[in-house]
């Protein structure tokens, strides 16, 4: 953390030649409990993680936006800000440029910039580095173009530059969770209205650790299956005539099968039980404390593995493996097909959990995952 600021500013000067006006930082992000609700209208529980992705960033006022990233070598990618357009800009440099793309288009007269991303949230691994990438280029262009969006705003900017630019219909979960995520609290998102609550979550006082257990396992691929998720739920509450599936309860799936095609029926029980399971999360976080989390996240994974199908040969094995190892309970975080699981066990146990998952990834001829500690961290901030 306290060297990540001079070796980046040093590498903006050396490619622009000038120095950063500031430095804006978007975290990444675990989901407790509610995976594929937030394109459903339902309920989420992120947290914030430690891990960021900083903007380094310097207002251009010739509409010229140069683009760089030391997770990229080479040099900055340039491009005109009134010639962007979807489909445009290949690669990587397509989710900042989104921003500046869906900022102009919502009317905001923003112009160009130089931007150099400097990120420790691993990539495509579940974490939301895409997410943290978008919201830490709108945070610097509200202020460097004063243009006073919210929060809440500027995630929907960014969740509207990944749909419409980037092409990956996510639903509001990621950017929310990145912009207004706070330290020492879950975000209770209600997607429908984005209406947030803050739940207190002193893992460390309830002598418990979060664990984060990449596997590595990357989900390049997940983009059409992703999609094609999300269509089959649309689909589902358009036979039911509901405008989303939030609006089922679980007391309602059996008649709501009777009308579906089969193939529809597993997507529809994990959506309908999975909102149920952050509406109980809730109240178990308030009235019994994180401990009480456990199963939830548990039962959370066996319906991402066995209806949502999002899971994989390695995020079944950590989460199994956590659990075997005296975990309260663990899961598959994020969209899935790879990525990363969480675990949630009493501190006293945490490394013998993170052994036996690392164990059993050797054995099995996996990747050696990485191991993180996730507490609740702070949202997307100016730094300097
Ligand atoms: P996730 O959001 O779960 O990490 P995504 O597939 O949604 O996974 O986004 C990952 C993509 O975001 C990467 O393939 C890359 O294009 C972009 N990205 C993330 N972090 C950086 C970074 N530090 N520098 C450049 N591109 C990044
Ligand atoms: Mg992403």
């Amino acid at each position: 953390m306290t060297t990540t600021g001079t070796a980046p500013a040093s590498t903006f000067e050396e490619l622009y030649g000038h120095a950063p006006e500031g430095v804006w930082a978007a975290p990444g992000r675990v989901n407790l409990i509610g995976e594929h609700t937030d394109y459903n209208d339902g309920f989420v529980l992120p947290i914030a993680i430690p891990q960021a992705v900083r903007a380094y960033v310097r207002r251009r006022d010739d509409g010229v936006l140069r683009l760089a990233s030391t997770r990229v070598p080479g040099a900055a990618v340039e491009l005109d800000v009134t010639g962007l357009a979807p489909g445009g800009v290949a690669g990587w440099a397509a989710y900042p440029a989104a921003v500046v793309w869906t900022l102009r288009r919502a009317g905001h007269g923003v112009g160009g910039a130089d931007v150099l991303l400097d990120s420790d949230v691993p990539g495509g691994a579940g974490l939301s580095s895409s997410a943290a990438l978008e919201c830490a280029v709108a945070a610097a262009y509200n202020d460097l173009y004063e243009l006073k969006l919210e929060a809440g705003e500027l995630a929907l900017i960014a969740q509207r530059a990944e749909n419409e630019f980037v092409g990956v219909p996510c639903g509001i979960m990621d950017q929310m969770a990145s912009m207004v995520c706070r330290a020492g609290a879950a975000l209770y998102l209600d997607t429908r209205d984005l209406s947030a609550r803050y739940v207190p979550l002193d893992l460390a006082g309830a002598g418990l650790t979060l664990l984060v257990l990449d596997t590595r396992v990357q989900h390049d691929l997940a983009d059409g299956a992703y999609a094609a998720l999300r269509a089959g739920c649309e689909r589902a509450a358009a036979l039911l005539g509901l405008s989303a599936l939030r609006d089922l309860a679980p007391a309602d799936l059996p008649a709501a099968f009777a009308r579906l095609p089969a193939d529809l029926v597993p997507l529809v029980r994990h959506v309908v039980t999975e909102n149920d399971r952050v509406v109980r999360a809730l109240d178990e976080l308030e009235h019994h404390g994180p401990a009480a989390l456990g199963p939830i996240l548990t039962a959370g994974h066996a319906s991402l593995r066995d209806d949502y199908r999002t899971s994989c040969p390695e995020t079944d094995l950590a989460a199994d493996t956590a659990v075997a190892a005296g975990a309260l309970g663990a899961r598959m975080t994020g969209g899935g097909f790879g990525g990363s699981v969480i675990a949630l066990t009493e501190t006293a146990k945490a490394q013998a959990v993170a052994d036996a998952v690392v164990d059993a990834f050797a054995k099995a001829g996996y990747a050696e995952p990485d191991v993180y500690r996730a507490v609740p961290a702070e949202g997307a901030r100016r730094e300097s």
